[in-house]
């Protein structure tokens, strides 16, 4: 079964970069406690939090994040949890809505993206929600190298 979360405020980051490897991260910015609890209990969701006062209560559903930085946080959930990275489930969710992406053909979305976008790339997705479209350059290239980087370390621990 594929995990599930919800990260508190101080995670954006952190969520964003979940969403991009595919995970359902739900981003919770209303910080009441006995809410948050509730709703990773009900959807089966792993919090994640940087607030120690969320972590005290040892449940094993909470994980506490020591970083402060966003890649080394993504590596500690990854190595914490066991995550696998499957790249082809990399960049299927919007990182804004973490809504899943629906493939959009190129002639529809013509107007919508960067004339150079558009010439260079065949391929394209949309959410399904915010309308945002999706194309392999080279923001998610980037992401691409970060996503490399943590899971090379992750395979020279486990190895
Ligand atoms: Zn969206």
């Amino acid at each position: 079964m594929t995990l599930k979360f919800i990260t508190t405020t101080e995670l954006g980051r952190l969520s964003k970069w979940l969403r991009i490897l595919g995970y359902d991260v739900v981003y919770y910015v209303t910080c009441k406690k006995s809410d948050l609890f509730l709703k990773s209990l009900r959807e089966d969701r792993i919090i994640l939090t940087r607030n120690l006062k969320l972590s005290k209560p040892t449940s094993r559903k909470v994980l506490f994040i020591k970083s402060t930085n966003y890649k080394q946080q993504l590596k500690e959930v990854i190595e914490t949890l066991n995550l696998k990275v499957d790249r082809f489930r990399m960049f299927s969710r919007c990182v804004i809505c973490n809504r899943l992406l629906k493939e959009i053909p190129k002639e529809k979305i013509k107007d919508k993206v960067p004339p150079f976008a558009f010439k260079t790339h065949e391929n394209f997705m949309q959410c399904v929600n915010c309308r945002r479209i999706y194309w392999s350059g080279t923001h998610w290239l980037n992401m691409d190298k970060v996503i490399a980087e943590i899971s090379k370390a992750k395979r020279r621990k486990s190895k």
